[in-house]
């Protein structure tokens, strides 16, 4: 490809999801570029879900190791190699991102620009190269698509400026296992990374302004999370950080008070004082919309630096269009996926199609995991929708007995007439479990019986789903297991 060259029938500027709409516009015969300063496949490659997930993989060995005891399984867990485990990960990531990079740069219908893009006008994108990596150049497109993502917020704590800290960017991979870590923020990132720290042997101390850790989830999944967290971290919830300074021995001290937050539920106690070495601030996410210098253009942006779009992803300046994290409505690359393709079909096809984030799912891989799709309970509250619920918990199917996931559940929001409105379900694998809700719910009128009525395997954990559907879904039969009132005792010699 003409690296000279500098118009294009599709132009993307950010290459983690969005970098799939240029390959898909290249796969028809398109001139596409793709403009990224760092490595491709953008956060959740490098900086985010992989790399995450491989270390929360580690904190689950360490937690069954601990846990075997409890099964007459004797195991003691003597060491976590830590510098080799995140050698280990940033090394897979890495070649993961490169083999995107030669993958892209060997694709003759796309230009790679490596480098920072900005609009000068409406439709001219100057990129600033990285690094050696060349002049700079000045290119447009027929369609150009912003895909910029976001980065790590940092709150305004006083002192904060004097004080060293870290963010999800850089705690990944440290070399050195922190002995103490303090993290402020209680949403999931830092519920994840602070599992994650307290399960391989680090006194955490998590400051969260909510009651309940991961606060957006359904309240019941908060709290058994909450609760679990307890096990792993010193909690402080209900508070804000309101002070840092670093402290003589390189460590910091974080005066905590009790928190203000928009829902009352912040704590009512004094503030307190709390030592680490190190501080992780998990404290939400900005979109990097501000990089692009977007008063040069018709976009608009909310007060937050979303970028307003339609429901088939243009933005207010015709023929830009925009995905991902910078859209704000669902901040997972699951979600940044789906909008690429929407955005694939109405480029490429002008398909007119429509994002409907309906049955969307998430979750958070927690000890015990979540995932969630649709609607929480207070929502339907909020909206004063009619409703019925039913919560089993996980030991309801005999697979969730046998592992022991006593504080699971599978809560089933549904309309009167059987609409699944939303599902919550808390406990191992999850992620993975919500899934045939997902699939019954994207039909768009997906009922109970849509996923109580078929077989599901025994005995799977599955069955936790399956009994919690059923006991919504309109058959005067059941066959579903319950084994909730089975007392765990016989799992093994009783030694912890
Ligand atoms: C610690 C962590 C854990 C996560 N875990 C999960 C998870 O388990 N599951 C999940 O679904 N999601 C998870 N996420 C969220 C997920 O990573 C993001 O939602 C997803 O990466 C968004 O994709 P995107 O393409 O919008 O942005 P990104 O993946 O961030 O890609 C945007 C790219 O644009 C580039 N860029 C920025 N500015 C410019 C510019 N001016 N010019 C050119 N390029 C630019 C950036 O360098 C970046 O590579 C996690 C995130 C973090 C931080």
């Amino acid at each position: 490809m003409d690296q000279d060259r500098d118009e294009y029938d599709t132009v993307v500027i950010g290459g983690g999801s969005g970098s799939q709409v240029a390959t898909a516009a290249a796969d028809r015969g398109l001139e596409a570029a793709v403009i990224e300063p760092g490595p491709l496949g953008g956060a959740c490659i490098t900086r985010g879900c992989v790399p995450s997930k491989a270390l929360l993989h580690r904190a689950d060995l360490a937690d069954e190791v601990r846990r075997a005891g409890e099964f007459g399984v004797a195991a003691d867990l003597k060491d976590v190699a830590y510098g080799e485990i995140t050698d280990a990960i940033h090394d897979t990531v890495y070649e993961k991102a490169a083999r995107q990079d030669r993958s892209l740069e060997e694709n003759e219908n796309v230009a790679l620009y490596r480098g920072e893009g900005h609009f000068v006008d409406e439709r001219t994108i100057a990129v600033e190269p990285t690094g050696d990596s060349g002049e700079g150049s000045e290119i447009t497109g027929d369609a150009i698509i912003l895909a910029v993502g976001s980065r790590p917020m940092v709150p305004p704590i006083d002192g904060l400026e004097d004080v060293d800290f870290r963010t999800s960017d850089d705690a990944l991979y440290l070399e050195e296992r922190p002995n103490e870590l303090a993290i402020v923020g209680g949403g999931y990132i830092g519920a994840e990374l602070g599992y994650f720290f307290g399960a391989v042997g680090t006194d955490v101390s998590m400051i969260g302004r909510s009651e309940q850790l991961i606060p957006g989830e359904d309240d019941d999944a908060s709290a058994v999370v909450t609760d679990s967290l307890a096990d792993y971290c010193e909690l402080y919830t209900g508070y804000e950080a309101a002070e840092v300074s670093q402290n003589g021995d390189g460590g910091v001290t974080i005066t905590a008070e009790p928190s203000d937050d928009d829902s009352g539920n912040g704590s009512d106690g004094d503030a307190v004082e709390i030592e680490a070495d190190d501080l992780l601030l998990a404290t939400g996410r900005r979109p990097n919309t501000d990089t692009l210098a977007l008063e040069e253009t018709d976009v608009e942006t909310d007060d937050k630096g979303y970028v307003e779009t339609d429901a088939r992803l243009e933005t207010t300046a015709e023929g830009i269009w925009a995905l991902g994290d910078i859209v704000g409505e669902q901040p997972f690359k699951h979600a940044a996926d789906y909008e690429a393709e929407i955005v694939m079909a109405n480029v490429l096809d002008g398909a007119g199609r429509e994002v409907d984030y309906g049955a969307m799912p998430h979750a958070i891989f927690t000890s015990p995991q979540v995932a969630s799709v649709g609607r929480t309970e207070s929502k339907l509250e909020d909206e004063g929708r009619d409703y019925e619920a039913t919560t089993v918990p996980f030991d309801a199917a005999p697979l969730g007995l046998i592992l022991g996931a006593d504080d699971g559940f599978v809560k089933v929001l549904a309309a009167p007439d059987g609409e699944i409105l939303g599902c919550h379900v808390v406990g191992p694998q999850a992620s993975t479990l919500i899934q045939e809700v997902v699939v019954a719910m994207d039909r768009g009128d997906g009922t109970v019986d849509d996923v109580a009525e078929p077989v599901h395997v025994h005995p799977a954990l599955s069955e936790a789903i399956y009994t919690a559907f059923d006991d919504l879904s309109s058959s005067e039969f059941s066959t579903a297991p319950d084994w909730r009132d089975v007392a765990p005792s016989g799992r093994g010699s009783g030694e912890e």
